[in-house]
């Protein structure tokens, strides 16, 4: 057995491999270790490999999918291998046979279709890269990406600055990367940070010649040209994606759609960094909850829910595309009742892309169908209240003649073949209707009169036998048999009821036996269940067979309903929440009237508080081909981060075909949206806050045009205050002369508001507060102007340091205010009596005790520069112990 489980394994390494045995899945060698490991289950071992004793693990078989579950979240890869014969055949073959067994399938992150391991609200992604090299030192990256959940299937071509954003745009479960690509260094750091589970795969096959041939197989075209124009390297990644979703499918070839184009330059660029400060579809700890995502979906059906985020994380850049959506989407807001109409008839959707994948993998069940036969019924109902709602614009026209693709007949069939209460598998038959089939109406009534037989018969037996306690049962070891207790029991082995009662098993206080005619009924109750089975899987195939014969309407139905759903919500999240349609258009105009931040909004809401709107304007001057920069000053708290990403959230709502939380506002296109906004430390990677800092920045002061959106919070913080300072001072000057682009640009240095003398297009505001019996008061309000005072040591207060820091921390800043700064610090400390004097006459602070004395002088003892790392650590030991 040993020897067949290193061969299957040897045909799977990059996967742990299930190895069925019985009513288990045993793991061996180095999965066991991990599978124990991310599963938390028992390692135990079994027999010995070259002398060593083989650690091993197992999952029972009916709870396989939980663990499956657990170790595809994890980033791991499974082969299920079953046994593929009868064991008794093995045992026939004699000796020490072994079961044969295969693997029947590969489970991957981004390969799977049940519902139970896919998460609805995202679009299940698959993404291979592959390259080209353009120049000596330049690539291009294809990206091919396929959810097989779904049939989807788009190819694109990015630069290689370009791939990080791509990526963390499609978020991909699982990213197939050939060798060269994966081990390339400048890359490392991508493969790394990536939530998707990334597997490397060797070159072969990928010659731009075997490609093309792989795709065109797929999907049985003689050239791609119907298809649009590719790149080589898309070419390459849809190539090694087919490859490998038939590898992982075994051969079956799951529905996509063909490969879709999608422009570069045809969606908003934002890169990772910016995309996970924005907290677009997850917040920066990686929940969903609290992103701007979770905030606006009001969505109700899966698909629709996905296309939302595929839209949110991808907003466009051509007005024509934007303003279709949002005519749609305002065309639903002035009609309250026909979108409140359309979205319960969209609540009675399920996701039907899902199951069509599923049925067409025949890995589908009668819930499969009956998902098609209600989300059909819904697409018509769909279809018919758009029918009747008069002049559609473009996209619900669209959606209409989407939802009224598949022939009404086959949902009419599906209802009229499918029970009400469906089992999961097909195979425990009772999904098709009565007075659906004639043949299995009858063998159904066979079984049904038998079963009133066996009733007839146990009241014959207990008349002839005069036991009114007799009972005829059933189980799955003898069968039906009639159960008496064991007086009765001991009578029946004797004449003459011997004759008809054969005796099969003794229990505790009862007996059973078996007669002639309840075994005659077993068997016609038997092969009417079979013949009943067989036409209900009959049945199944023929309509699975219309399913699949019409999935390229099923495919446009849902892609229909996904459509409604969204403009839907977006219309009753404008009509709720009183969002406006920005006018978006190619001029580089940035003017928001009362804009608010959805999610701080939504969040003091649920606290009962207001938001305060805020007004914004980075608009060009007239004739001027530059935006403007606003330099937001304001104490800390008082609402600048708030502000700024606001804005920038704004940009992606307009672009995305949403309405947005402001009571006017007017956006020329914006080609790419950047932000700096605090980033945590990036320890695991060895980088400082700074170094973090300066990198993001780096990057938007190289790649912003004057079409492009920045918003910089506070750089330069995480330095010396002059070195910070300056940094902050040289990039606002670069964006103002050489990006020229609409930026808002909050700080901590007030110094730099005086720049707005000398840049023309430069403004201050800043977030007014006020001061109310010696405490700071936010107002949240953004004025023209420059804040006087930064107010940190109130709101250190305000944050519970001790009163005698507060104190201590007002008197150095008199100090320094009256100084004026003429005085070097370093002169104001020997001015100022230090911390502890002015302390210890303070009441809140501790008696200064004999030990302290001690503790002073050991510490005078003390001379840094002196002592060894070792001889420091014992020092702090015992200044400690004197305590
Ligand atoms: P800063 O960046 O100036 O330190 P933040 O933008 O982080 O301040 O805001 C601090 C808190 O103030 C937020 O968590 C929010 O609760 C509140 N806040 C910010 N802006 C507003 C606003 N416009 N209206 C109401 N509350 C606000």
């Amino acid at each position: 057995m040993m020897a067949q489980y290193i061969e299957i394994k040897a045909a799977h390494p990059d996967c742990l491999l299930f190895y069925r045995m019985g009513d288990f899945y045993e793991l061996f060698f180095a999965d066991a270790e991990i599978a124990s490991r991310t599963l938390g289950i028992v390692l135990t071992k079994r027999g010995k490999h070259l002398g060593e004793d083989i650690p091993m693990c197992g999952v029972p078989v009916e709870r396989a999918e939980d663990y499956l579950q657990r170790l595809i979240a994890a980033g791991h890869r499974v082969a299920v291998c079953e046994q593929t014969e009868d064991p008794a055949e093995a045992r026939k073959r004699g000796g020490k046979s072994v079961v044969q067994r295969g693997v029947i399938r590969l489970v991957t992150p981004g390969t799977i279709t049940e519902d139970n391991l896919l998460d609805p609200a995202r679009a299940n992604l698959l993404v291979a890269v592959a390259r080209r090299r353009l120049s000596d030192t330049e690539w291009a990256y294809g990206l091919a990406a396929v959810d097989i959940s779904t049939g989807r299937f788009t190819v694109t071509e990015v630069s290689a600055a370009g791939l990080a954003a791509e990526i963390a745009r499609l978020e991909p479960r699982e990213l197939v990367v050939p060798d060269a690509v994966y081990d390339d260094a400048d890359l490392a750091g991508l493969w790394r940070e990536t939530r998707a589970a990334v597997t490397p795969l060797a070159r072969e096959g990928l010659d731009p010649a075997s490609a093309e041939r792989r795709v065109k197989d797929y999907f049985g075209v003689a050239s791609l040209d119907a298809f649009g124009q590719f790149t080589r390297s898309e070419v390459a990644a849809a190539a090694a994606a087919l490859a490998y979703v038939e590898r992982t499918q075994l051969g079956s070839r799951p529905p996509l759609s063909p490969p879709s184009r999608e422009a570069a330059g045809g969606t908003l660029a934002i890169d990772a960094a910016t995309r996970a400060n924005l907290e677009l579809t997850r917040t920066l700890s990686g929940e969903r909850p609290g992103s701007l995502l979770a905030t606006i979906d009001r969505t109700v059906t899966p698909g629709g829910g996905r296309l939302l985020a595929e839209r949110l994380a991808g907003p466009l850049t051509e007005i024509a595309a934007i303003a279709r959506r949002q005519e749609a989407v305002a065309f639903l807001v002035g009609d309250s009742l026909l979108h409140e109409r359309l979205r319960q008839a969209l609540a009675a959707a399920p996701d039907i892309a899902r199951a069509l994948a599923r049925l067409t993998l025949g890995r589908g069940g009668p819930r499969d169908l009956a998902a098609l036969r209600d989300g059909l019924a819904a697409a018509g109902a769909l279809a018919r209240l758009l029918a009747a709602s008069g002049d559609l614009p473009e996209e619900l026209a669209a959606a209409r003649a989407a939802l009224e693709t598949p022939d009404p007949a086959l949902a009419g069939r599906l209802a009229a073949a499918l029970a009400d209460d469906l089992p999961l598998l097909k195979r425990d038959g009772g999904f098709v209707r009565e007075g659906y089939d004639p043949a299995l109406d009858e063998a159904r009534a066979l079984q049904a009169d038998s079963r009133r037989f066996i009733a007839a018969l146990q009241a014959r037996y207990a008349a002839e036998t005069g036991c009114r306690t007799l009972r005829v049962k059933h189980n799955n070891v003898i069968g039906y048999f009639v159960e008496v207790p064991q007086a009765t029991g001991e009578d029946f082995l004797r004449p003459p009821f011997n004759e008809t009662f054969v005796h099969r098993q003794t229990m505790a206080g009862a007996m059973r036996f078996s007669t002639v005619e309840l075994g005659e009924l077993e068997a016609r109750i038997a092969s009417a269940g079979e013949r009943a089975l067989g036409i209900e899987l009959a049945i199944f195939d023929a309509l699975l067979g219309e399913v699949v014969a019409a999935t390229e309407a099923v495919k446009a139905a849902a892609e229909g309903l996904a459509v409604v759903d969204v403009t839907a919500a977006l219309a009753k999240l404008a009509a709720d929440l009183g969002w406006v349609r920005p006018q978006v258009d190619t001029s580089l105009a940035f003017r928001i009237e009362a804009g608010r931040h959805p999610v701080v909004e939504a969040a003091l809401k649920r606290d009962g508080a207001a938001f305060v709107a805020n007004d914004s304007d980075l608009s060009a001057p007239e004739g001027a081909a530059a935006g403007r920069i606003a330099l937001v000053t304001g104490p800390n708290m008082a609402g600048k981060s708030t502000f700024l990403r606001q804005n920038a959230l704004m940009v992606v709502l307009a672009q995305m075909g949403s309405f947005v939380p402001a009571r006017a506002a007017h956006i020329g296109l914006v080609d790419r949206l950047f932000s700096r906004v605090g980033a945590a430390d990036d320890l695991a990677r060895g980088r400082s806050t700074f170094m973090v800092e300066m990198i993001e920045t780096a990057a938007i002061l190289n790649q912003a045009t004057a079409r492009s959106l920045v918003i910089l919070d506070e750089i330069g913080r995480g330095t010396a205050t002059f070195d910070g300072l300056s940094i902050a001072w040289a990039a606002i000057e670069h964006l103002h002369e050489v990006n020229r682009c609409r930026a808002l640009f909050a700080t901590h240095y007030h110094e730099l508001t005086a720049l707005a003398e000398r840049l023309v297009r430069l403004g201050n505001v800043t977030v007014r507060v006020t001061e109310w019996q010696g405490e700071v008061v936010f107002l949240h309000e953004v004025v023209a102007g420059a804040a006087d005072r930064s107010y940190g040591i109130q709101v250190a207060k305000l944050a519970g340091l001790p009163p005698a820091v507060i104190a201590r921390a007002r008197t150095i800043l008199d100090e320094l205010e009256k100084s004026d700064r003429e005085k070097p610090v370093s002169a104001l400390i020997d001015d100022l009596p230090l911390f502890a004097a002015s302390v210890r006459s303070a009441p809140a602070a501790p008696a200064a005790g004999p030990q302290r004395d001690g503790l002073r002088e050991a510490l005078d003892a003390i001379d840094p520069d002196d002592l060894t790392p070792r001889a420091a650590l014992e020092a702090l030991y015992r200044l400690k112990s004197l305590r």
